[in-house]
C-alpha cells in the first residue's frame, strides 16, 4: 500500500494554497482538486475557507457537489468549508451552522481555542466565522471557544470554524491526517464502504447560541450522550462517516 497519504484540497476559491502547504509540511502528498476525477485515489479532501456561496455555486457547476457526496475518504472543512458540509448544504456532517455569526469582516479576531485532548491551547484565526447552531448527538467536540464548539468531528468528517492553515501550528492538520490514515486502513482506496457501514446517524440536536444556558454544558471533550433515537427519527439527514474513536 502507498505509504504517504494523498490528500486533495478543493481549489475552486479561498485559502486552498495555505492548506496544500500545511499538508506538505506534514509529509502528505497534497493535490489541488477542481474536477470530480481529481478525487480518484485520494485518502482525504479539504474544503477550505473562503466564500461558501461561491464554493457551492462552482461545485455545482463542475459536478463536484455530487462527487464529494460520493467520496469515501476523510473530509476536513474549515470556515466556509464547515458551512459547505453542514446540513443545509452538502449535508455530510450532522450539524447546522450560522454564517457570519460573529459579525462582519472588521469583527474578525484571533483567540485561543481550548482543546479536548491537549492542555496547550490553539491559536484560532476567526474570519467572518460560522458558529454552530445545532450539533448532532454523535458529534464529538474537540475544541471550544467560550463554550461554543469550534472544532468538531463527526465520524470521518473534521470541521473547524476557524483557519488552522493560517498559523504555523499544524496540530489540526496532523489530526486530519490521522483520521485519513485510519479511514484508509479500514478500507483500501477505491473500495466503497458497504451501505450499512456508511449509514449515518440521526438524533436530537444540541442547540447553541440561543441562550447562555443552551451552550455546551459539559465542557471540552465531553461528548453529548448518544441518543437511542432510530436513524431518520428526527426527519433530518444525518451526517458523518462511522469510523469509531480517533
Ligand atoms: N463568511 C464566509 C461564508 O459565509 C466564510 C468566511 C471564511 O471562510 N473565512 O462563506
Amino acid at each position: 500500500m502507498r505509504k504517504s497519504l494523498r490528500i486533495g484540497v478543493l481549489a475552486l476559491q479561498g485559502a486552498f494554497r495555505e492548506h496544500v502547504r500545511a499538508l506538505r509540511r506534514l509529509g502528505a502528498e497534497a493535490v489541488e482538486v477542481r474536477l470530480p476525477e481529481d478525487l480518484e485515489g485520494l485518502d482525504g479532501l479539504v474544503i477550505p475557507g473562503g466564500e461558501s456561496t461561491t464554493i457551492m455555486r462552482l461545485a455545482r457547476i463542475y459536478g463536484l457537489d455530487d462527487a464529494i457526496r460520493r467520496f469515501h475518504g476523510a473530509l476536513f472543512g474549515t470556515c466556509a468549508g464547515m458551512i459547505v458540509l453542514d446540513q443545509e448544504h452538502l449535508a455530510l456532517a450532522d450539524l447546522e451552522v450560522e454564517r457570519n455569526a460573529y459579525g462582519r469582516q472588521v469583527r474578525s479576531f484571533e483567540a485561543d481555542v481550548r482543546l479536548a485532548d491537549d492542555d496547550l491551547p490553539l491559536r484560532g484565526v476567526f474570519i467572518r466565522a460560522p458558529r454552530v447552531r445545532e450539533l448532532g448527538s454523535g458529534v464529538e467536540v474537540l475544541g471550544e471557544l467560550d463554550g461554543d464548539p469550534v472544532l468538531v468531528r463527526d465520524g470521518g468528517v473534521l470541521l473547524a470554524a476557524f483557519h488552522p492553515e493560517l498559523t504555523d501550528d499544524l496540530r489540526v492538520h496532523a489530526l486530519f491526517l490521522e483520521l485519513a490514515k485510519k479511514m484508509r486502513a479500514s478500507r483500501p482506496p477505491g473500495v466503497p464502504l458497504p451501505k450499512e457501514a456508511s449509514a449515518r446517524r440521526a438524533g436530537p440536536y444540541k442547540r447553541y447560541g440561543q441562550a447562555p444556558s443552551a451552550k455546551h454544558p459539559a465542557g471540552c471533550g465531553v461528548s453529548p450522550p448518544r441518543s437511542p433515537a432510530p436513524p431518520g427519527a428526527s426527519g433530518r439527514r444525518p451526517g458523518g462517516r462511522d469510523v469509531g474513536p480517533l
